[in-house]
């Protein structure tokens, strides 16, 4: 389980470094464009009328399509932070080179304890959306001071919130090489942050 956690997160940590990603709430976009992913919003789209009924009621989901990784999201349902988090686990599922061939349409933003490519993908789009050394560098602690800058839905920071309140109380931030770099990387925005 451990291994999962680390592989996501480490793997977080390069992306936002490789992409320059060094603001909030953090372009998923830019992070698309650079591994080639493309996204597609359902209803931009007229392969989900091919679609099985269940699937287009889903939150989105990632497939081959001539040989390209596709990312189709669905822009009829949820919040549209709710809908960032399904994009950043969609790129997560291809930029951890997960097995896409079986499509999940619906995704939790509560982890998986059974599937480690759902788990992997939650703490990939966790830790994008959300970096825990930045918000630490603001001093930042509950799900309300966490959604402001991150763009991101209430249960999704709760989740944050959890998760940083241990890594407080253990004071493990920046002991990562790569995470001392994404630190160092938003500098002028943790400098210029406004709470
Ligand atoms: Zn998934």
């Amino acid at each position: 389980m451990y291994e999962h956690y680390k592989n996501a997160r480490n793997k977080s940590w390069e992306v936002l470094i490789a992409c320059g990603i060094n603001s909030l709430p953090v372009d998923l976009w830019k992070i698309a464009k650079h591994f080639d992913l493309r996204i597609h919003p359902y209803s931009k789209t007229n392969l989900i009328g091919l679609l099985k009924e269940d699937v287009s009621q889903g939150d989105g989901f990632i497939v081959y399509l001539d040989g390209k990784k596709e990312i189709f999201i669905n822009d009829k349902i949820h919040c549209r932070n709710r809908r960032r988090f399904t994009v950043a686990h969609e790129l997560g599922h291809g930029i951890l080179n997960h097995d896409i061939s079986q499509i999940h349409y619906r995704n939790s933003e509560i982890d998986s304890q059974t599937d480690m490519q759902e788990l992997e993908a939650n703490i990939f789009a966790r830790d994008i959306l959300m970096p825990a050394t930045v918000l630490a560098a603001l001093d930042i602690h509950t799900p309300e001071e966490i959604m402001e800058p991150c763009n991101v839905s209430r249960q999704s920071a709760a989740i944050r919130a959890q998760r940083l309140h241990e890594l407080y109380r253990r004071n493990k931030f920046n002991l990562h090489p790569a995470e001392r770099k994404v630190r160092e990387q938003f500098d002028d925005f943790i400098r210029n942050y406004q709470k």
